[in-house]
């Protein structure tokens, strides 16, 4: 399995990470033995979150008889103060069978908000330092799926590594987000290398991404198929062929007018709806157990019936999606999720 230094972390990492999320839909016993057919493949680099369901406790479970050095972990935790933040982390580290974590991220940054809790006074960002101290964390992360937040939360210099959506259909982050983080030469982690769910073609995917050397693709996997088919895939080296650039440009005039970039300047709806909350419904569910996904979105699809249809969010919406008919769409289906509790 190739292996990369992670940017100035030193890290040596697999070329793909695992991604965490799907555990949450195994039984425990399932979980546990997928992680280690994983890391029997040769993956190192474990990816998943506090907030993962039974994710931390399957990964903690499946490390019970290796040498803690082979594996590089990265958690995260929600939190926006230090007190919270380090209540996360304990957990994390219980849970995770652990007495420390390679990289900690603070999870989903995507509004300014958030981003001045964490790093203001008695913000996580405080507990972040406290726990590096302590030798608790080696090194400082964050997520984010709002492109101008994470270049904000990286030209702060505080972190070492950055995780943020990247695919073929969500390259913007290519413009300006990956150079800010190069330049720094912080680890850089691909988030959705499968659009979430919602890109079929693994391969088609996987190939785009390995023009990036310096990336590493976090894919949820679910099956060790699923896993097997993506190393097979990352050993392919060379430039996309024609076929492929091809390809890729049908998926991208076929989902332009209908794909939602989660960028959120269609925001804010005069009804208070999430909008990017309802039109990603269909990748939570797939993702995430159902009752953990109607947790998650079902008061989103809730508000979306309020949709008035002023069409306010259309003319702010960047990518020309036609929202009002879109959450019609979404909400049509998610009835139909909630009567067969799978989304096809
Ligand atoms: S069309 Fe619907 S979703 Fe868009 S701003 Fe108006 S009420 Fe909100
Ligand atoms: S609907 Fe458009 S503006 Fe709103 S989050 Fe999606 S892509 Fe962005």
């Amino acid at each position: 399995m190739e292996k990369i230094r992670f940017g100035r972390t030193g890290l040596v990492v697999s070329k793909i990470a695992f991604g965490g999320i799907p555990i949450q839909r195994l039984s425990r016993a399932d979980g546990i033995k997928l992680v280690r057919e994983a890391l029997d493949e040769g993956v190192n680099f474990i990816d998943t979150a506090h907030g993962y369901g039974q994710s931390e406790e399957c990964i903690g479970e499946a490390l019970i008889g290796r040498s803690r050095k082979e594996v590089i972990l990265a958690t995260k935790s929600p939190a926006l103060d230090k007190v919270g933040f380090l209540a996360n982390l304990e957990e994390s580290l219980r849970r995770l069978k652990t007495d420390y974590i390679d990289i900690f991220q603070h999870h989903n940054i995507s509004e300014k908000e958030k981003m001045e809790k964490v790093i203001g006074p008695d913000g996580a960002f405080e507990g972040m330092v406290q726990a590096i101290r302590q030798g608790k964390v080696r090194f400082p992360g964050f997520t984010s799926h709002i492109l101008s937040v994470a270049a904000e939360m990286i030209k702060t210099d505080r972190f070492d590594t950055v995780q943020i959506p990247l695919n073929f259909i969500d390259h913007q982050a290519l413009d300006e987000v990956i150079p800010l983080a190069r330049e720094r030469q912080m680890g850089m982690i691909a988030m959705k290398p499968l659009g979430g769910g919602l890109l079929d073609s693994a391969r088609l995917c996987f190939r785009y991404l390995s023009q990036f050397p310096d990336l590493v693709p976090d894919p949820g996997i679910e099956r060790i198929e699923e896993l097997r088919e993506i190393l097979a895939v990352a050993k392919e080296k060379g430039p996309l062929t024609q076929q492929e650039n091809k390809e890729i440009e049908e998926y991208r005039r076929l989902l332009g007018k209908t794909w939602c970039h989660r960028c959120d300047y269609c925001q804010p709806c005069p009804e208070g709806i999430p909008i990017s909350m309802v039109l990603a419904a269909k990748s939570f569910a797939r993702r995430m157990p159902f009752e953990a996904a109607v947790r998650f979105v079902g008061d989103s699809l809730k508000k979306a019936e309020n949709c008035t249809e002023c069409r306010t969010c259309v003319e702010r919406c960047p990518y020309g999606l036609d929202i009002p008919v879109l959450l019609k769409e979404r909400r049509a289906s998610w009835e139909v999720f909630l009567q067969d509790r799978v989304w096809n």
